[in-house]
């Protein structure tokens, strides 16, 4: 019989946190994963780049290869650039049925056997099967209208969501103006996740994948927005009421999480487990501070670049990309950028000023994580652009909600068998390792152009070349800076609300 497998994708999971739950004996479920499991610090890449890379890494697990390989270095790619077969092309090829619910990059939507769930960074709302797609209508909603349509609770009935978790969305739906921000996103994150559980285990049933796919987000975005709340020790400024009021966001859903995996391992008994994550989550610990973003409309009438460039957001970055048509020299641009300085104190308005090969500016206005200025000088100063002077708030917004942790290099891997015989920690992990592990406890072959490793001891291992003839996807023409990606970007605080 073929072994079945659940892997589950933990967004920014990390065993910093994991063990401090533990050791508050918080999370029973982990705790009895990393006493009964093979676990690992698995090292991610680099987390100090400019953008933010969530499809480069996850396409590298899908992988076994690093980005140049297998092509993906951006948000803005599609899963039509992929140049490498990922793990669920690939156990497809060998029959093994696949159901795949939140992976990037896996929007077109294609079939592996199962169901495919495109990540929450699709650009429509195709699924496969089509009628699958109300899950997809969550996504993306402008917070206003988020599930304000009453249709769409009896369209995810149907396709399969449980009442329980309905009733608590409803509820929700009604109560939340009563909560304030904080409260509001911890609420939706830790709903979202248990609606798509709830069709996740359903569609597992249903379709009886072999392999089936999982993904958690709430641990990067907790992570991001609550951290401080309860470490004392790095953020002694927040205040006695706000600590009180926010701290147990963090560890509660670490909790979900528990519970999540704990759902997921009682209704498939016959499963293993993979529990994989793309990066850990630290603090900052510069203490935590507001973030500045560049006002883009006003810096584009200011600077007469409005009908000459194309702007949007990723992260706090903003990308330019000069339009054909414009006669803008994109090396001059980048110089103009360089020399907009701040006045009196004579800084450098952009602390990040760069151009990548395809000719896209990247800008990120100077953080007050530099220490050039404090929130409280911003009225004083002004903005030398060319020959005229502007007020520097004219310029920026200030983001409200701060981040007090951000991405660390260190994220986790779990396999939960109960046929292992080998438990406990292993060293040495990489991103890398996971198709490479995957693959040998399927007992297939493991391809030579892989960047990683078995971490399992099996008897006899096999080798391929290359997998990469099973890609044989079509480009579909897609519309540049297309409104979904950037609604996602804005609903996971990467952007500004307009
Ligand atoms: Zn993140």
């Amino acid at each position: 019989m073929k072994k079945k497998i659940i892997i589950v994708g933990i967004d920014g999971g990390t065993f910093l946190l994991i063990d401090r739950f533990i050791n508050d004996g918080r999370l029973p479920f982990f705790k009895f994963l990393k006493e009964n499991s093979l676990y690992s610090d698995m090292y991610s890449v680099d987390q100090n780049t400019r953008v933010p890379i969530s499809p480069t890494i996850w396409t590298s697990l899908a992988s076994g290869k690093k980005a140049e390989k297998h092509k993906i270095l951006s948000f803005f790619n599609l899963q039509q650039d992929i140049v490498s077969a990922r793990w669920f092309e690939i156990l497809n090829h060998y029959g093994y049925s696949v159901g795949t619910f939140g992976w990037e990059l896996t929007w077109p939507p294609e079939e592996y056997g199962g169901f495919t769930i495109p990540c929450s960074m699709a650009r429509d709302n195709r699924t496969f099967p089509s009628y699958l797609s109300p899950i997809m209508e969550l996504r993306g909603k402008k917070k206003r209208k988020f599930l304000s349509n009453v249709l769409l609770f009896f369209k995810l009935k149907r396709i399969g969501v449980d009442s329980l978790t309905l009733v608590q969305l409803v509820l929700n739906t009604i109560f939340e103006r009563f909560y304030d921000k904080k409260i509001k996103l911890f609420k939706r994150l830790i709903l979202l996740n248990r609606l798509n559980l709830s069709l996740f285990l359903n569609l597992v049933k249903k379709y009886k994948t072999e392999i089936s796919f999982f993904f958690i987000p709430i641990a990067d975005s907790s992570s991001h927005y609550f951290w401080k709340y309860s470490d004392k020790e790095n953020f002694p400024e927040v205040s006695d009421i706000e600590r009180k009021k926010y701290k147990e966001l963090l560890l509660k859903s670490y909790i979900e999480i528990d519970e999540s995996l704990k759902k997921i391992y009682d209704k498939n008994k016959d499963s293993v487990l993979f529990i994989i994550s793309d990066h850990g989550m630290k603090p900052i610990r510069e203490g935590s501070f507001k973030t500045l973003s560049l006002k883009q409309k006003s810096f584009l009438d200011k600077t007469n670049l409005n009908k000459k460039v194309e702007i949007y957001f990723v992260g706090l970055n903003s990308v330019i990309v000069v339009k054909d048509d414009s006669s803008v020299d994109p090396d001059s641009l980048l110089q103009f950028f360089k020399n907009i300085i701040i006045k009196p104190i004579d800084e450098k308005f952009f602390e990040v000023v760069e151009k990548d090969n395809s000719g896209r500016i990247f800008l990120k206005v100077t953080q007050f994580d530099k220490g050039k200025f404090q929130e409280k000088d911003l009225t004083n100063l002004k903005v030398l652009i060319g020959t005229d002077y502007y007020d520097f708030k004219s310029l920026v917004d200030i983001n409200d909600i701060e981040r007090s942790s951000d991405h660390d290099e260190r994220g986790i891997f779990i396999i939960f068998d109960k046929n292992l015989k080998r438990k406990g920690k292993i060293e040495d992990s990489t991103i890398y390792d996971f198709l490479p592990t995957l693959l040998d406890f399927l007992s297939l072959p493991i391809a030579k152009d892989f960047d990683g490793k078995s971490l399992i001891e099996s008897s006899q291992k096999s080798f391929i070349d290359t997998y990469d003839f099973l890609v044989k996807r079509k480009k579909e023409s897609i519309d540049k800076d297309d409104e979904f990606v950037k609604e996602e970007l804005r609903r996971l605080g990467y952007l500004k609300d307009k």
